[in-house]
């Protein structure tokens, strides 16, 4: 079945051909939206092509804050310096989703827009309080993305909508933060569970946290009462053990062709105590 393709070469001509239909998808990389048309899961009339507008490919300093383009890869996130520097959790994310060629095509706005809750930038994203910047035929608004997706495959993109950047907060000195997953292999290898976690210190006290999970509910998801049992602790491993303890009995995963929900629960576990070592490590000033 064919459909109309068109590849608009600027944000302008974008705004002006966009069409306000179920059946018009926006394309990046393509390395989700092609394996779904060529399954037969979704049968587009319409595809506009990201790829030509040069401004969704930035990546910009804007002081606190990073203002990421829909289309930046994951390769161009894992060698950015500025990514590097102040949000080293997004640039592991990135460096661990597919193969060297999937990074170097798939994009950070394909990742999250296809709303997939094994999605490896997502938990990265979550923890630096990510916001997505959406533009359609009815305006612009920013969205939260601890409220963007709704369930596998859906977000809460309305028709004609499109990301053009996601905004996240820099690691400050005293902060750290971690992401942690597990495939079935080392290479190549779609999340079993994936976490992030974010901390900022306070002397030995734990003064803020965010922890992100994926692939243990519908979407990934942020836990705000764990986060909040462990606020105001001194850190420890034993801190840290508790964490994934906690973090492990929230969540309710399912079983699939790539894991068992006992499985998947264990690995919680493990990762969230992981992720909560490294981070704290960081935010000391220890890597
Ligand atoms: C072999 C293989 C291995 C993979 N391994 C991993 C992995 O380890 N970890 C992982 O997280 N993912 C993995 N993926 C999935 C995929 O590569 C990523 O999700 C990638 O980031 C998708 O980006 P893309 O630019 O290719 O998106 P596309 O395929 O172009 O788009 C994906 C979806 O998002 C929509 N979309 C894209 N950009 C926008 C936008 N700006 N605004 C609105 N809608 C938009 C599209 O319409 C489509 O519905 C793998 C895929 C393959 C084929």
């Amino acid at each position: 079945m064919g459909f109309h393709y068109n590849a608009p070469a600027s944000m302008s001509e974008l705004l002006s051909g966009i069409k306000n239909a179920d059946n018009c998808y926006f394309l990046a990389g393509g390395t989700d939206l092609v394996v779904k048309i060529k399954e037969g899961l979704i049968a587009p009339e319409f595809v506009v092509d990201l790829g030509k507008i040069k401004e969704l490919r930035e990546i910009a300093d804007a002081g606190l804050v990073i203002i990421i383009g829909a289309t930046v890869t994951h390769s161009q996130l894992q060698k950015s310096p500025l990514i590097k520097k102040y949000a080293a959790v997004l640039a592991s994310a990135a460096g661990q989703v597919g193969s060297p060629q999937i990074r170097n095509v798939g994009t950070v706005g394909g990742n999250i827009c296809n709303a997939s809750p094994v999605a490896d930038t997502s938990p990265a994203l979550l923890v630096l309080d990510g916001v997505v910047e959406v533009k359609g035929v009815n305006g612009n608004r920013n969205i939260p993305l601890k409220d963007f997706f709704v369930r596998p495959a859906v977000t809460v993109l309305e028709k004609g909508e499109f990301v053009t950047s996601i905004y996240i907060k820099k690691v400050q000195p005293g902060e750290g933060a971690s992401f942690q997953k597990i495939g079935k292999r080392k290479a190549l290898a779609i999340s079993v569970t994936n976490a992030a976690v974010w901390l900022k210190k306070d002397g030995d006290k734990i003064a803020d946290i965010r922890i992100a999970l994926g692939a243990v509910a519908a979407k990934t998801i942020r836990i705000p009462a764990v986060e909040d049992q462990l606020k105001g602790l001194v850190f420890d491993q034993s801190v840290a053990s508790k964490a994934g303890e906690l973090a492990k009995a929230s969540v309710k995963p399912i079983t699939d062709l790539r894991s068992t929900a006992d499985y998947r629960a264990d690995v919680v576990d493990v990762i969230v105590e992981q992720a909560m070592c490294e981070a704290w490590a960081q935010a000391k000033g220890g890597n």
